[in-house]
């Protein structure tokens, strides 16, 4: 199989992990974290980047499904976000380019703002 395919295939697995773990997270907290872990192993096997949007959402050092108000405390700025696990501690701040902190915070298309051109 064609690298560029495991890497599409592993993708589609972490993120279907990821809203596994999001469904478990309330009922069995420990099942989340082992979804988080096989999404992790999955994304190093077919050596695929993890998406921006998931990475926000778990723990690197306790794999824990983070979700905000629950085990996690985020603070956002316009120009970036700090993820707090409240299970170990562990914080984790993001944020570089500013038309995607943008996009995120007020809801607006990122590419639309400086007239790029794209649609
Ligand atoms: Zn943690």
């Amino acid at each position: 199989m064609k690298h560029a395919k495991m890497q599409e295939l592993g993708l589609e697995r972490i993120y279907r992990l990821f809203e596994l773990a999001e469904q478990e997270l309330e009922m069995h907290p420990e099942r989340a974290k082992r979804y988080v872990q096989l999404a992790r192993e999955i994304s190093k096997k077919v050596r695929a980047r993890f998406p921006d949007e998931l990475k926000l959402i778990f723990c690197k050092k306790c794999n824990s499904f983070l979700k905000e108000g629950r085990n996690a405390q985020i603070t956002r700025t316009p120009k970036w976000t700090l993820v707090k696990c409240l299970a170990c501690g562990s914080g984790r701040k993001t944020g570089r380019k500013n038309d995607r902190a943008n996009g995120i915070g007020t809801g607006e298309l990122p590419g639309t703002i400086d007239g790029t051109g794209k649609k």
